[in-house]
């Protein structure tokens, strides 16, 4: 037998998240420590897009997600100087920025997630 959804999962929410990576330089001037000298980390980000699922069974294609994130944010960024297009480049700022970036682009977005290191990241809901 096969499933398939109630009717009513049609007027649910459901979240859908697309993973990322991109290598990038930064330096942060205003950091008493160490951090105010130029290094490199592998950032992840995480997209999270919510919305009701469409008549084809999704909230959003996965590959649209990546084609909206990659143009939009890996590849104004992946292996640069983030310092030449973001300020103070901090975590919670490059997060801020990612949302904005993405918002223009019209993704229904719920939340992200980035991570500076593998033990420390921001999450802006949206
Ligand atoms: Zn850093």
């Amino acid at each position: 037998m096969k499933h398939s959804p109630e009717v009513d999962n049609s007027t649910k929410v459901l979240r859908v998240t697309s993973s990322f990576r991109f290598e990038a330089a930064h330096f942060l001037p205003q950091h008493p420590g160490k951090c105010k000298e130029l290094h490199g980390h592998s950032y992840k980000l995480e997209v999270t897009i919510a919305g009701e699922v469409n008549e084809s069974g999704m909230v959003m294609d996965f590959s649209e997600i990546q084609a909206i994130v990659d143009e939009s944010i890996i590849q104004r960024w992946d292996h640069k100087l983030l310092n030449d297009s973001i300020d103070n480049p901090t975590a919670e700022n490059i997060a801020l920025i990612c949302v904005e970036l993405l918002r223009s682009r019209n993704l229904p977005l719920s939340s992200i997630k980035l991570w500076e290191t593998e033990d420390g990241w921001v999450e802006v809901s949206c």
